[in-house]
C-alpha cells in the first residue's frame, strides 16, 4: 500500500533507532533488546509498574502479571518516560504529570506500532486493528487509536493540498 503520510519527528526517530538495532518487522520488537540497546535494566516482577532515573541507573519495571499486551505496552509507556521526561512525578504539579503521561501514550503507540510495518498493511481493511493486535502483540484498543490517528493526519493533509488548488 502506498499511503502519503509525512512522519512526525518522534516517529522518525524510532525507526531510525529500530534500524540501528536490527528490528524491521513486527517479530524483531523485542523489550529486553531495546532495553539492552539503552542501557536501561528491564525486570518483570510483582511489582507495579514503573520507571526509575538516576546519575547511574536506568530502570524499567514491569508487573508481570498484567496480561502480555499489556505490559508490552507499559514497557513503551515507561520507556518514553525515561527518554523524553525528567523528574520525579512524586512532586510534580498535577497538570505537568498529565502532559507527561499524554506525551508517553503517543511514544507507545509510535514505537509498539512503527509506521513504517504498519503501512505494510492495509489500513482500510475491515479487521486492521485485530490483525495488527495479533502481529504486534499489543491491545486492539491501542491499534484502533492508531490507525484512527494516521487515517486523520493522511486525510488532514489532503483536504490541505485539495484547498491550496483553490482559486477564488
Ligand atoms: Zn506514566
Amino acid at each position: 500500500m502506498y499511503y502519503n503520510y509525512t512522519p512526525f519527528e518522534l516517529e522518525k526517530w524510532i525507526e531510525v533507532f529500530y534500524k540501528n538495532i536490527g528490528i524491521t518487522r513486527p517479530d524483531d520488537i523485542d523489550e529486553q533488546k531495546i532495553a539492552s540497546a539503552l542501557g536501561i535494566s528491564l525486570d518483570y516482577s510483582d511489582r507495579r509498574s514503573f520507571s526509575y532515573e538516576d546519575r547511574y541507573d536506568k530502570l524499567i519495571n514491569i508487573n508481570n502479571m498484567l496480561p502480555k499486551r499489556i505490559q508490552r505496552e507499559r514497557f513503551f509507556h515507561e520507556l518514553g518516560h525515561i527518554l523524553r521526561h525528567a523528574g520525579s512525578q512524586l512532586i510534580m504539579p498535577k497538570s505537568f504529570i498529565e502532559l507527561q503521561e499524554f506525551d508517553s501514550k503517543r511514544f507507545t503507540k509510535y514505537s509498539a506500532l512503527p509506521y513504517s510495518m504498519i503501512f505494510r498493511y492495509d489500513l482500510e481493511s475491515n479487521n486492521i486493528s485485530g490483525q495488527l493486535a495479533h502481529d504486534f502483540g499489543v491491545s486492539k484498543e491501542l491499534c484502533v487509536e492508531r490507525v484512527d490517528n494516521v487515517r486523520n493526519k493522511i486525510f488532514s493533509k489532503m483536504i490541505l493540498v485539495m484547498e491550496s488548488n483553490i482559486t477564488y
